[in-house]
């Protein structure tokens, strides 16, 4: 497959476009190589498409942002863009996204290829909030949704007792309906939907009592969601056909599931890296020792801590964060310690007299050692 090009450039717009610029521009480049101006012209055709899909991206302020972050592999339903393998879109699923861009209430002012639409059920969103270490793991969720099924009493095609269909006498099958209407530069001749068959070229002879003829009913399904490992707050996973089923037996539209995230009291998130901030006790930090750190995973990791540690260093532990979302990054982010040392509120007689000790000792003098770091932090500068 050649190289894909970039949504913006295939566009011909800036990176800061705004969504009026965008429709501007795909519009323009729609209507030149609209193949009812370009017959049999397969590169126009490509460009249309082309086009299509960089819109279809680009106008959506959810799939914009995801692009910019991720480029052509954006995080929906783990493969792409969902339902744009570029090549896979046909024209009639352009025309269904995007009637409305060529004005007006159906009426786009273009023949339908075919004539007859297909009706593909409309999206689902769903909301799940996810803890750290279901985001670490990657988890399946179960959702009772209600949503628009197929009617089980005509399988979905609206006729009862397998009446079956006639040809729409209002549009004889074509679908579209033709207005001509005069303007000033002659007479204009456009096509539209037909509004009694919507554009389905037929009619139902003898409606389904249980759906009205619509082929759907209300009804729930319980659905599994997997949402893979490493995911955050604001990304969006698209669970391709089970979102609403089409009115007569057109394609179901998707879930779309957008991840929100629980606060976790032991680690706080930054990308893929946790942090996890350990507060020292004094003698360990003087004299150096062993601490546990906690893991995401639930376990412990023992992690020498060096005599004389200052508060404010912080240690990374490779990999012990969370993973990449599949396909976008490899590997895991790491487990950064901040440390602050605990300073004691509250001495007994014993414990004050000990540290009055040392009230005077060089060693615990905070000047000095202020200028030894500064100094050691700096030095390589000076060498
Ligand atoms: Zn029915
Ligand atoms: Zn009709």
């Amino acid at each position: 497959m050649a190289q894909k090009r970039d949504y913006y450039e295939v566009l011909g717009v800036a990176k800061t476009a705004s969504e009026e610029e965008i429709k501007k521009a795909y519009r323009q480049i729609a209507i030149k190589y609209h193949p009812d101006r370009n017959p049999g012209d397969k590169q126009a055709e490509e460009k249309f498409k082309e086009a299509a899909e960089a819109y279809n991206v680009l106008h959506d302020p959810q799939k914009r942002q995801q692009y910019d972050q991720f480029g052509f592999a954006g995080p929906m339903g783990g493969g792409g863009f969902d339902g744009f393998g570029g090549a896979s879109m046909n024209m009639d699923d352009i025309f269904s996204m995007f009637g409305d861009i060529f004005g007006g209430h159906g009426f786009s002012g273009f023949s339908r290829r075919g004539g007859r639409q297909q009706h593909r059920g409309s999206d689902l969103r769903l909301k799940v909030r996810l803890t750290l270490e279901e985001i670490n793991q990657g988890v399946t969720k179960k959702f009772k949704v209600r949503k628009d099924i197929t009617c089980s009493h005509c399988h979905g095609t609206g006729a009862e007792g397998g009446s079956g269909h006639e040809s729409c006498p209002t549009c004889h099958g074509s679908g579209v309906i033709t207005h001509t209407t005069q303007s000033i530069f002659g007479m204009m001749q456009t096509q539209g939907v037909c509004p009694t068959c919507q554009g389905e070229g037929q009619i139902i002879k003898d409606k389904c009592k249980q759906c009205q003829g619509t082929g759907v009913v209300k009804g729930e399904e319980v659905v599994e969601i997997n949402i893979p490992a490493g995911v955050a707050e604001g990304m969006v996973v698209n669970v391709p056909g089970k979102g609403n089923a089409g009115h007569h037996g057109g394609v179901a539209g998707d879930i779309q599931v957008f991840i929100e995230e629980e606060d976790n009291n032991t680690f706080v998130r930054d990308g893929n890296d946790l942090i996890y901030n350990l507060l020292l006790d004094f003698p360990t930090a003087a004299l150096g020792g062993e601490v546990d750190i906690p893991t995401i995973e639930g376990k412990t990791l023992k992690v020498k801590i060096d005599s004389g540690t200052q508060p404010g260093k912080t240690m990374r532990l490779r990999s012990k964060g969370l993973p990449a979302v599949q396909g976008y990054g490899s590997g895991r982010g790491d487990l950064v310690v901040n440390i602050s040392v605990y300073v004691p509120k509250t001495l007994s007689r014993d414990e004050r007299k000990a540290i009055e000790e040392f009230k005077d000792s060089d060693n615990f003098k905070g000047d000095r050692q202020t200028k030894d770091s500064i100094f050691s932090r700096f030095k390589n500068y000076f060498s």
